[in-house]
């Protein structure tokens, strides 16, 4: 399938250049990343299949349109995850929330898990993980192999910036799973880094550098 969607909305694009500048402060960021989160929620939800519902309205009947199935799950993953979760959760609240931690070692760059927590009927209900940056792909695989064991009924990741290197991973090791992203830079630097990227999303968020 190896589906990827990139958002070229120009308040996703403009909001992003903004979040790229290194002058841009940490409260700027935050802003910037919540308000993009909003219109990639938007996007990733838009094909969520729709049934019916019998409603009065103060006129007339109706059978009005309702998100079909069990509620969505938001799987953020730690730390830098959590800039798009709230936003996601604004415009889905009814969503339930899982989170991943996991970190990546500095030399091998694989992501190395350190905790797991996921409402515990996950089967049925159709999953978004989030993570601002899709760089080596490591962590986004580690995550879904976790999420898979839980059986979903569906997987999609939602991140801001991708690396070609990251796509292409996740396409191997997850190939049903689409891809949502605001923009695919050029590379990966030695580091693992996104070039020309934005930087630590974390420490940027976070304000922890
Ligand atoms: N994680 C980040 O926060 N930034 C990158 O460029 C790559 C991974």
């Amino acid at each position: 399938m190896n589906d990827l969607h990139v958002v070229g909305h120009p308040l996703v694009q403009h909001k992003l250049t903004l979040m790229r500048r290194k002058e841009t402060s940490t409260q700027q960021f935050r802003q910037l990343l919540d308000e993009i989160a909003l219109l990639l929620a938007y996007e990733v939800t838009r094909d969520f299949p729709l049934s019916t519902m019998r409603i009065e309205t103060p006129v007339a009947p109706m059978d009005a349109p309702v998100i079909e199935g069990k509620k969505l799950v938001v799987i953020s993953i730690l730390r830098a995850g959590e800039g798009l979760l709230n936003a996601f959760l604004r415009i889905v609240p009814s969503a339930r929330v899982g989170h991943i931690g996991l970190y990546r070692d500095p030399k091998s760059l694989q992501a190395v898990e350190y905790y797991f927590k996921v409402p515990s009927d996950m089967a049925d209900r159709d999953v978004v993980v989030v993570d601002p940056m899709l760089a080596t792909g490591n962590s986004a695989s580690a995550a879904i192999d976790r999420t898979k064991e839980k059986t979903p009924k569906s997987i999609k990741l939602l991140c801001l910036l991708a690396a070609p290197e990251g796509v292409a991973a996740l396409h191997e090791a997850h190939p049903e799973v689409p891809i949502w992203c605001a923009a695919v830079d050029q590379k990966l630097n030695e580091k693992g880094y996104i070039v020309p990227g934005l930087g630590d999303a974390g420490d940027r968020l976070f304000g922890t550098k």
